[in-house]
C-alpha cells in the first residue's frame, strides 16, 4: 500500500473543514463567541472552569469542602483498598466540563478532546505524578468495548491520552482490552459495579511486550471518574501482570 491514498484523504478533509469554517465559523462550546485559532474553548470560559485544588482525597479526588491539614482519605476510600495508587482528576464536577465530555462521547464532536486532554494535561502539576513523567510510564486509555466502538467510532479516553501524550511526552499504548460488554454502570451500587466489570478487561499482546520491556507504571486515562470501580479493575489486570505502579488520571472528578 502506498500512503498516497491516505495524504489525499488528509489534503480533502483540510479542504472539507477549511469550508465548514466559513460556513459555521468556530466558536466556543460553552458560549458560542467566536474563535480562530483552532480551540474549541475561549479563554474566559476555560479560566472559569473548576479545577481540582487541595484539600482533596488523596486517593479519589473527591473535594473536601473546607479547611484540612495534611492528606486526607475522604470517608468512601478510607474504608476501601484501591488496586491504583491514586487517582487524579484536573476538574472537579462541573455541569460545564461535563457538557463538553459528553459533547465529545455521545455527540461525537471528535475535536473537543483536543481541550479536554489539555485539561487532563493539567493533572500533571500534581508532584505525585513527577515520576510518572520522570520515569517515562505508558498512558493506558481504559478501553470501550468492541460493540460500542464500532458504535462510537473512536474511545474517548484514547483520544484524550493521545492529546495528553502530546502534552507529556509520555507514549500511549493499548496495554488493555475489554472482553465484555458491560452494563451501563450509572444506576448501579459499588458492588454491582464490581461484579459488573469482573472479567472484563485482559491485558493485549502489546501490553506484555511492553510489560517486559519496562514494568515499571502505568498512568491509566479516563473522562470521567466516578465510583472508581472502572480504573480499580483495570488496575488490578495490570497489577497481576506485574506492572509496578498503577496511578489513574481523568480529566473530571464525577
Ligand atoms: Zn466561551
Ligand atoms: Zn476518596
Amino acid at each position: 500500500m502506498t500512503p498516497t491514498p491516505r495524504l489525499e484523504i488528509r489534503g480533502w478533509r483540510k479542504l472539507v473543514s477549511r469550508g465548514l469554517d466559513l460556513l459555521y465559523p468556530p466558536a466556543c462550546v460553552l458560549c458560542r463567541e467566536n474563535l480562530s485559532d483552532g480551540r474549541a474553548l475561549c479563554d474566559a470560559c476555560d479560566a472559569d472552569l473548576p479545577r481540582l485544588a487541595e484539600p482533596f482525597c488523596q486517593s479519589c479526588g473527591e473535594p473536601f469542602p473546607g479547611e484540612i491539614d495534611g492528606p486526607f482519605a475522604c470517608p468512601n476510600c478510607s474504608k476501601l483498598k484501591f488496586a491504583f495508587e491514586f487517582a487524579r482528576p484536573a476538574m472537579v464536577r462541573d455541569e460545564r466540563t461535563l457538557e463538553i465530555i459528553h459533547r465529545l462521547k455521545y455527540g461525537r464532536e471528535l475535536h473537543l478532546a483536543k481541550d479536554l486532554g489539555r485539561l487532563a494535561a493539567e493533572a500533571f502539576a500534581d508532584p505525585r505524578l513527577a515520576p510518572a513523567l520522570a520515569g517515562n510510564w505508558l498512558l493506558v486509555p481504559v478501553p470501550l468495548h468492541r460493540k460500542r466502538f464500532q458504535h462510537r467510532h473512536f474511545n474517548q479516553a484514547e483520544e484524550i491520552s493521545r492529546v495528553l501524550s502530546a502534552h507529556t511526552g509520555l507514549p500511549v499504548v493499548r496495554v488493555l482490552s475489554r472482553i465484555r460488554a458491560t452494563e451501563h454502570q450509572t444506576a448501579l451500587t459499588r458492588s454491582q459495579r464490581l461484579e459488573n466489570l469482573r472479567g472484563a478487561f485482559v491485558i493485549t499482546a502489546a501490553g506484555r511486550r511492553q510489560m517486559e520491556q519496562s514494568p515499571a507504571g502505568v498512568v491509566l486515562v479516563d473522562d470521567v471518574l466516578t465510583t472508581g470501580s472502572t480504573v480499580d479493575e483495570c488496575a488490578k489486570i495490570l497489577r497481576r501482570a506485574g506492572f509496578q505502579k498503577v496511578v489513574a488520571v481523568t480529566v473530571m472528578r464525577g
